[in-house]
């Protein structure tokens, strides 16, 4: 593999400042300073550092992707593009949405080919954390708030034919849009199918806009567009554990 694909897919810039990073002798292969961005190494087998720090190479491939409404959280659809065709130039086989957001919710999801990860992530009994950030058609009361944060009843039961309330949940802000439209950040430890709709419908509201802004320990970058997406970077990747 050429240095600065390694570089790039390390998320340390682009192509052309990863040019000048290499030129500048701030990546070391195997202790030495090299000056060439096309160098060839063996990812496998090579040490890579830059700045001294150093760059472990993962068989496996891990995307935040800034999916845009319109777009499926699906590998294949008949009908609608999925987020698959947004990551095509990658390609890397095997790839999948850790978890789903629904065609009208925009915001961050995590592809990935490491089926291990996906699986430890959206295992129930897991819990990840999620924040969206949720544009309602009315304010929300102070008794709503109580429910959702309590966990509410969205119409799930249980084996036995009782409620299966939702987890307790978090409301960390509230505010306006620029359409003057109450806006709130609501944090959710589940993944239940449309659950902040339902959930949102269960206090007599709609949501009008869904946004995802974290995933666990994921932050929707700022500086990704809808559509654009990125590779973890190394602090992402141990984080995720
Ligand atoms: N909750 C929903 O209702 N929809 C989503 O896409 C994600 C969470």
């Amino acid at each position: 593999m050429r240095l600065d694909k390694f570089l790039g897919d390390h998320n340390i810039g682009t192509r052309k400042q990863i040019k000048e990073y290499v030129k500048n002798g701030r990546c070391k292969v195997n202790g030495v300073a090299v000056t060439k961005s096309d160098t060839h190494i063996n990812e496998n087998v090579d040490e890579i550092s830059f700045d001294e720090i150093p760059l472990t190479y993962s068989k496996f491939h891990y995307f935040m992707l800034y999916k845009p409404q319109g777009v499926v959280s699906a590998t294949t659809d008949g009908k609608n593009k999925t987020v698959l065709d947004l990551l095509k130039n990658e390609n890397v086989k095997g790839l999948n949405p850790a978890g789903r957001l629904d065609i009208d919710t925009e915001g961050l999801l995590l592809l990935t080919d490491d089926g291990g990860l996906i699986h430890k992530l959206l295992s129930p009994k897991k819990h990840v954390d999620k924040t969206y950030e949720v544009h309602l058609r009315k304010e929300l009361s102070d008794e709503d708030i109580r429910l959702l944060e309590d966990g509410i009843d969205i119409g799930d039961t249980r084996d036995d034919g009782t409620p299966y309330l939702t987890l307790p949940a978090k409301i960390i802000k509230q505010e306006k849009d620029g359409e003057g439209r109450p806006v709130i950040h609501l944090i959710i430890h589940e993944g239940r199918f449309h659950q902040v709709k339902r959930m949102l419908e269960a206090v007599g509201n709609k949501v009008e806009f869904l946004k995802r802004i974290t995933f666990g320990p994921l932050v929707l970058d700022e500086g990704l567009s809808p559509s654009e997406y990125r590779p973890l970077n190394e602090k992402e990747l141990k984080e995720l554990g």
